[in-house]
């Protein structure tokens, strides 16, 4: 029997199926973990899907996802504290123990001022995230997505933010797709190490030619990523926790399901 035991899957891996299906499916199939996106939460009971996850011995790793703090008005900016406060809550009625935050960037806006409106934001809505006990992991995005997705790019941005902030619940959720490339990965996983803050581990690959830069991701093993090497360094630093495969793809997207639930365990198992 194989060990899917710290495997995680984000329920955008498989869209197609709603929280039910990727319920029933992901225990079937032995996964270990389930990190929920917050759109497969609309117009359900949150508190009833968290304890449908339980009930089939998923553990609930992750709430996805908040952020998108930066914005060129203040309405936005209140807008924008108010969407993360609605994530807390939904992450504390799911039973979820984090949220993971893609930060967000405005168009034209310096980065820098998109960093302090990060910064601001965070802090805005760490007393809910105390009150609940929600951690807060910052993802950092690829330097391709600073435009609009992200003003932190790299895990060397995300530990600085994190520094500035210093709290024990405001952490990182490393991404392989968006830090495979960067020379300073060993060290700055180190001191994400030494400071407890790798709060998350997200793989999956880097295929080549990539056709569209936010939906041709590859499941581990299709791309070039050094996914053992990565691994090997994450894992040196003392963290155990799910590795989860978060994998945005048109094309796996457009094939059946259960065929692609079987490929993600097949790749699983060679990456484990
Ligand atoms: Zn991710």
């Amino acid at each position: 029997m194989s060990d899917y035991s710290k495997l995680c899957i984000h329920t955008i891996t498989t869209k197609p199926w709603d929280i039910w299906t990727a319920i029933e499916k992901y225990q079937a199939a032995g996964v270990g973990g389930i990190t929920v996106w917050r759109q497969w939460l609309d117009g359900q009971d949150i508190e009833q899907v968290g304890q449908a996850i339980r009930a089939a011995g998923i553990e609930i790793v992750s709430l996805c996802r908040g952020g998108f703090f930066p914005a060129s008005e203040q309405s936005d900016l209140d807008a924008a504290i108010a969407d993360n406060e609605l994530a807390i809550r939904e992450a504390a009625a799911l039973g979820a123990p984090m949220i993971v935050l893609v930060c967000g960037a405005v168009p034209g806006q310096s980065l820098g001022t998109s960093r302090e409106q990060i910064i601001a934001g965070i802090r805005a809505v760490l007393p809910l995230a105390e009150q609940h006990g929600i951690k807060l992991a910052i993802e950092p995005l690829h330097p391709l997505y600073a435009d609009d997705r992200s003003a932190i790019n790299t895990m060397e941005t995300a530990n600085d933010v994190c520094d500035e902030i210093n709290h024990p619940l405001v952490g990182i959720a490393a991404d392989v797709y968006h830090i495979w490339w960067d020379p300073n990965l060993e060290r700055e996983l180190a001191r994400t190490a030494a400071a407890d803050r790798l709060f998350a581990f997200h793989i999956c690959d880097w295929r080549t030619p990539t056709t569209d830069l936010l939906n041709d991701r590859g499941l581990m093993g299709e791309g070039c990523i050094d996914l053992s090497g990565i691994r090997q360094m994450v894992e040196s630093h003392g963290f155990d926790g799910f590795h989860e495969v978060e994998v945005f793809s048109d094309r796996w997207w457009s094939k059946d399901q259960d065929e692609y639930l079987a490929a993600i365990q097949e790749a699983w198992r060679a990456y484990w």
